[in-house]
């Protein structure tokens, strides 16, 4: 018997959503389902006192694929807005990311050749030794005087372990300059969807139907059979009810506060908070991501924590225990029937946005054979 439909696709958030608009634009009929109350997953706003609210922690766009960009562009007009983060440690401001600011308010130096021969000396702690872990990466980058303001701790609070126990390439995602540029990402493309990233996601799902509310895993006697494929864009490991164990995450709590009548609370949409001193990681606060102008302010603050089963899981911690033990669930994966893995969580993946929607545009390939 013929099934109601093609896709089955849990998961309402970036990567579901491209699939889902794609296979629909190519006549496939697509049910997509979620069990929070809404749709974007955890790129989602919330409109408060007008302003678009990162309900779970910012995104900021950006990317060097130019036709991943001229693809979201499609759905949204993206605008000027430049990552231009500082950190605050113990009360001292500092430019992020690393870069020729940093280094002269650190040192009180002017010349790019100064700083580096400053990390130079100090890089030779490690002795020319290959890093290999996350502390001996970012002392060979940037030196130990940066490491320990702008990353020791931030770091440790970010991931909840030493630094010398997580893997050099976290860090490795933020640029280091010898020139005055505070752009956070090294990307030609970058900007804020106008009128929230709400927009993009709403226009993807525009011609698909889509049940709210739903928990695919305790209602999958009912939805499974609807469709010929299911697309899970959700937790792997709870998928298969952890029967090989958990996956490590870590998890976010966000303290929103509305500050009435007050235009501007820190200058700058994101403040990161380097030190162990306040237990949060940064502040964000969202009327910056657009240029706002509103009489009031919201502004949250970003904790991160342990997940445990029960939790929303944000970033996948992805050291050698756990790639190992994804590799299990996806051998697991191959024997599930007309299911497909994707997204963050079912990739078991710390994407940024582009690459989700990379991702999601290459299974449509895989799917379509185009
Ligand atoms: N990081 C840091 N200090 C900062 C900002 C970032 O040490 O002020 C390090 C930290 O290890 C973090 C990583 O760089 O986990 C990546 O930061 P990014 O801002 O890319 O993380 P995201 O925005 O994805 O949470």
């Amino acid at each position: 018997m013929r099934k109601k439909y093609d896709y089955l696709i849990v998961g309402a958030g970036l990567f579901g959503a491209t699939f889902a608009h794609e296979m629909t634009k190519r006549g496939k009929k697509c049910l997509v389902i979620d069990r929070r109350s809404h749709i974007g997953g955890n790129i989602y706003c919330e409109n408060i006192k007008g302003i678009h609210v990162h309900k779970y922690g910012a995104h900021i766009f950006h990317t060097s694929n130019k036709e991943i960009w001229n693809y979201v562009n499609q759905f949204a007009e993206f605008n000027h807005y430049v990552n231009s983060p500082i950190a605050n440690y113990k009360g001292e401001i500092y430019n992020l990311p690393f870069n020729m600011n940093t280094f002269s308010k650190l040192w009180n130096i002017s010349k790019p050749s100064e700083a580096q021969e400053i990390i130079e000396e100090q890089r030779k702690e490690l002795k020319g030794k290959e890093p290999e872990n996350l502390e001996e990466q970012a002392i060979s980058l940037v030196g130990r005087d940066i490491y320990q303001k702008l990353i020791k701790e931030y770091t440790e609070k970010q991931w909840g372990r030493d630094c010398t126990e997580l893997p050099s390439f976290i860090i490795k995602r933020l640029p280091v300059r010898f020139t005055y540029n505070n752009n956070y990402f090294n990307d030609r493309y970058q900007g804020i969807p106008m009128g929230g990233y709400n927009v993009i996601i709403e226009k993807m799902l525009s011609d698909c139907d889509v049940e709210l509310e739903v928990d695919y895993l305790k209602e999958k006697d009912k939805y499974q059979d609807l469709a010929d494929k299911v697309l899970y864009t959700g937790m792997i490991d709870e998928y298969f009810d952890y029967k090989l164990g958990t996956l490590e995450y870590r998890t976010l709590k966000f303290e929103t506060e509305v500050l009435e009548d007050v235009s501007n609370y820190q200058g700058n949409a994101v403040v990161n908070y380097t030190s162990h001193d306040v237990d949060y990681t940064r502040i964000i606060e969202h009327k910056h991501f657009e240029f706002g102008e509103q009489k009031d302010t919201v502004i949250t603050k970003e904790y991160s924590g342990d997940w445990k089963v029960g939790d929303e899981a944000y970033y996948p911690v992805n050291d050698d225990v756990n790639t190992k033990l994804f590799k299990e669930y996806q051998e697991l994966s191959k024997s599930e029937e007309n299911v497909i893995f994707g997204g963050r969580l079912g990739h078991y993946k710390y994407y940024d946005m582009d690459k989700v929607i990379e991702a999601a545009l290459e299974l449509v390939h895989q799917e379509t054979g185009e």
